[in-house]
């Protein structure tokens, strides 16, 4: 019986299950799965008929349980094997506490979906039914109809039959299910899909020089066909050491055009054995630029001998080298030291730059040993990397020792990291800004670093304040290169000032002086850069006589243009409409595109410059898994002359042959509404120009813009980073940003903006009350209305001293009080700690 049997449970686990619920749940476990450990994988109950694979958090015994209802029980153990180990655990539960997300939310993120086992929910006829349909609606009876002819539907199946969304399926069922005429169940399905391939081996029987030679002389009289097989099998055979290998079947079929019944004819007669093994997807790749052909310069030495010296008292170490000035070669030796002393390494890289240069020879220097993680991989791919990872840790020649990854790769199950190198450790894609846990990558991967007292190395040419201050203050160690490799010169810039352009009614984004040297620079047969931050076509329309603009109906913003459509979009919900011909407002025609995009830049440089070959690289052309390696690869073999791009020019990109780098317009960058803008605008001029100019001579750098003086441009022309950093630090300590206090950036959205003004009140009000003057807001967003969502915020800066977790606790407090309040149910609520 049920009951005697519950009774006998000894142990109870407590399991994680990716849903955004908080805290973790509590299940029995049945003595059958006594043996299990923390980390690994389990099938539960959860809500009236779904089950979810979990991980167990904890195991306790039973007695020391206390609920006040019902347990339910484990129903499956899988994998035989823990899935995440005790580290990662900890560090999901400081993700979860310290950005304010679930644990769920934490272990979805962190886990390849391929982990995540959901079940679905089939419909099928009752047994009971009794076929009498007369009383049914022709949508029900054609739903009985097609489940008399199937054994069971999806609820996406199901859906399309009754013409309904899959999401308000159940009130079209529910009187099917009253009536007994349909149930539902649910079927638990494990999406990895392992791959497999056939191997053609000589039987045990035959393998024997006196049995292969009978065989070859009958076939050489009664099948051709099979012979063939038989003589190809030993061609390949003489690769491998041993005798008898097991060869793909596929190569032997192309090899030979033999058919399937050919080979079948010799498994029959006992001569060959086709066996079937589950193989990887990952590619092994061999090293081939071996590391003794790389010399260290004096200053990268040096620099080698600094960082040893930093860790005899440091934990982490700021690199700060200029483009160019060799680092890479620096973490590379790094690298080596470490996994000599059977450790791992994990090398972080933004996401852009994964798919580059960077990657291609990091896995030339360490070959097989290193695994690649990043987004365009697919899921059954990531899992296949997760367990090469897991099995490095059992046996340090097995797997991978080095992994080399974006952000999410933090999460992977390391049990022995010894160094974390953090490259380009400013940039922006290191935080995760979309969904929850709204993480800092470099900044977990240093709570990650402590756990397994590793050492961390932060790399930047252009460091983040926050970084460098603590670099200053002794938090962290600072090393720095201040010459390139070779010791070529930066480049040269100049400052183009737009307001002077000598022709106003020149509508051309490119300055006279700027086309000069393009022109210049692709008759020398050198190559150019041309950095642009906006994506597309980025165009605005305008009614030239009463200013009015289109707008999204649903978001407070303005439509852009796009040409391959003849289409006005919305960038944030995908609202879209036609190009009116006459201005709604005032009935005029004269309505005129404003503003510009890349994929404009590209078309007014093939206008000015039929003859050259011009390639344009942003999210719209890179989104196939190897549409950005292809433009690198064919920009650094000289295919291409210009090259115009967003931000993704300016990341782990090194190019030979780039004579020329120009700016279309700072100003974009330079005044975007947020306390980080000067840095950034700093950052990605140093960034960019760093990209013109090699061994053989100095590269030039134009710089369009409407504000010639702006210091962000003067301390990027002079690589000033010092005097930027001093800048900004007085600016910020007076007006109280960081690094001298901790944002954490509350938004509240809502559809009605009445309920949101009275929520957001509430909240700032209740914040105050124990924050005092340290709560800013509430106030709309720059952005009001998105997606027919009011959205208001609210800024707390919490002090960077010693009462910050005192602080930061009284807001989980509030944060959590307002949360419960039955009046605001309604309103979303998004905490942003450490907002980038
Ligand atoms: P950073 O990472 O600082 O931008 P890189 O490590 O990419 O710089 O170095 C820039 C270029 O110089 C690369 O092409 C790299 O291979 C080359 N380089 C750097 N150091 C050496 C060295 N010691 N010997 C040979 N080539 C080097
Ligand atoms: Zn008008
Ligand atoms: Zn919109």
């Amino acid at each position: 019986m049920l009951g005697d049997f519950v009774d006998t449970v000894k142990f109870c686990v407590e399991v994680i299950l990716p849903l955004p619920l908080k805290g973790s749940f509590t299940y029995l476990l049945p003595d059958e799965f006594s043996d299990v450990a923390v980390g690994e994988r389990v099938i539960v109950p959860f809500g009236n008929r779904k089950f979810y694979s979990g991980i167990i958090v904890n195991i306790i015994e039973r007695e020391k349980v206390k609920t006040n209802f019902e347990l339910k029980e484990v129903i499956a153990v899988l994998d035989n094997r823990q899935i995440v180990l005790e580290k990662q655990l900890e560090l999901w539960k400081w993700m979860s506490s310290y950005y304010f997300a679930t644990l769920g939310e934490v272990m979805n993120n962190a886990l390849p979906a391929m982990f995540k086992i959901t079940s679905e929910t089939f419909i099928s006829l009752h047994p009971e039914f009794s076929g009498e349909i007369s009383s049914l609606s022709e949508a029900e009876v054609g739903l009985t109809n097609a489940l008399m002819n199937n054994d069971k539907l999806s609820i996406k199946q199901a859906a399309e039959i009754l013409n309904v969304k899959p999401a308000n399926i159940y009130k079209y069922i529910r009187q099917l299910i009253g009536d007994c005429i349909v149930e539902l169940q649910e079927e638990v399905k494990n999406p990895y899909r392992p791959v497999y391939r056939d191997y053609i081996q000589i039987a045990e029987n035959f393998r024997s020089d006196e049995k292969m030679n009978e065989v070859f002389r009958s076939l050489e009289k009664r099948s051709f066909k099979q012979l063939k097989i038989l003589l190809s099998y030993f061609k390949h055979a003489a690769n491998y050491q041993d005798e008898y290998p097991e060869i793909p079947k596929k190569l032997i079929l192309d090899d030979t055009d033999a058919n399937h019944s050919t080979l079948n004819s010799l498994v029959e007669k006992g001569i060959i054995d086709i066996n079937k093994h589950k193989i990887s997807r990952l590619e092994l790749v061999e090293a081939t630029s071996k590391p003794e052909n790389i010399i260290l310069t004096d200053k990268q030495r040096q620099a080698l001998i600094d960082i040893h010296k930093s860790f005899e008292n440091h934990d982490i170490t700021l690199l700060h080298g200029v483009t160019s000035s060799g680092k890479t070669e620096i973490y590379f030796k790094l690298i080596e030291e470490t996994i000599a002393q059977g450790k791992q390494v994990l090398f972080l890289l933004p996401e852009i730059a994964l798919t580059t240069q960077i990657v291609e020879r990091t896995v030339k220097y360490f070959g097989e040993q290193v695994g690649v993680y990043h987004s365009k991989f697919n899921h059954n791919e990531r899992v296949e990397i997760w367990n090469a990872v897991f099995d490095n840790n059992k046996n340090f020649s097995r797997g991978y020792n080095i992994v080399i990854g974006a952000r999410s790769s933090i999460f992977l199950p390391f049990d022995n990291l010894g160094l974390i190198i953090i490259d380009e450790e400013h940039d922006y894609s290191y935080k995760q800004n979309d969904i929850a846990p709204r993480y800092n990558g470099r900044d977990s991967a240093i709570f990650l670093a402590n756990l397994f007292n590793s050492k961390v190395v932060l790399g930047s040419a252009t460091p983040s304040i926050e970084s460098y201050y603590n670099a200053l203050n002794g938090k962290y160690a600072l090393v720095e290169i201040s010459e390139r490799y070779g010791g070529f010169l930066l480049p040269e810039t100049t400052v183009i000032d737009m307001k002077r352009k000598a022709d106003k009614n020149n509508i051309s984004h490119f300055s006279n002086e700027l086309i000069k040297e393009i022109k210049n620079v692709l008759e020398n047969k050198k190559q150019i850069l041309i950095y642009h931050n906006r994506r597309g076509f980025s165009l605005r329309l305008e009614c030239e006589v009463c200013g009015w603009v289109p707008e999204c109906i649903h978001c407070d913003v303005s439509l852009i243009y796009h040409k391959t459509f003849h289409q006005l979009r919305c960038h944030y919900c995908g609202y879209n409409k036609h190009v009116p011909s006459h201005c709604p407002n005032c009935h005029s025609d004269r309505i005129f595109m404003k503003g510009f995009g890349t994929e404009l830049i590209e078309e007014e440089l093939e206008l000015l410059f039929p003859q050259a070959v011009i390639k344009r690289m942003d999210l719209d052309t890179t989104k196939r898994k190897n549409a950005f390696t292809k433009l690198i690869t064919e920009f650094s073999s000289g295919e291409i002359d210009i090259l115009v791009g967003t931000q993704m020019i300016t990341k782990g990109l090194d190019f030979e042959n780039v004579a020329l780098v120009g700016i279309i317009n700072a100003d974009n960058m330079l005044y975007f509404p947020d306390f980080r803008s000067f840095e950034r605008s700093f950052q990605q001029i140093c960034q960019v120009s760093g990209r013109a100019g090699r061994k053989n001579e100095r590269g030039k750098v134009f710089i369009q813009t409407f504000s010639p003086d702006h210091k962000a441009i003067k301390y990027a022309i002079n690589n000033d980073y010092r005097g930027m950093y001093d800048n900004q630090t007085i600016e910020r300590r007076q007006f109280n940003y960081p690094p001298f206090v901790r944002l954490i950036d509350v938004k509240l959205r809502h559809k009605d903006s009445n309920i949101l003004d009275k929520a957001a009140e509430v909240f700032a009000e209740m914040l105050r009350k124990s924050l005092g003057k340290r709560v800013l807001g509430p106030e709309y967003h720059y952005i009001p209305r998105l997606n027919n969502q009011y959205i208001k915020s609210i800024l707390v800066k919490i002090d960077r001293t010693s009462d910050f977790p005192v602080l930061k606790n009284e807001f989980r407090r509030i944060y959590e009080t307002f949360s419960e309040n039955p009046q605001f149910k309604s309103v979303r609520i998004i905490v942003d700690v450490d907002p980038y």
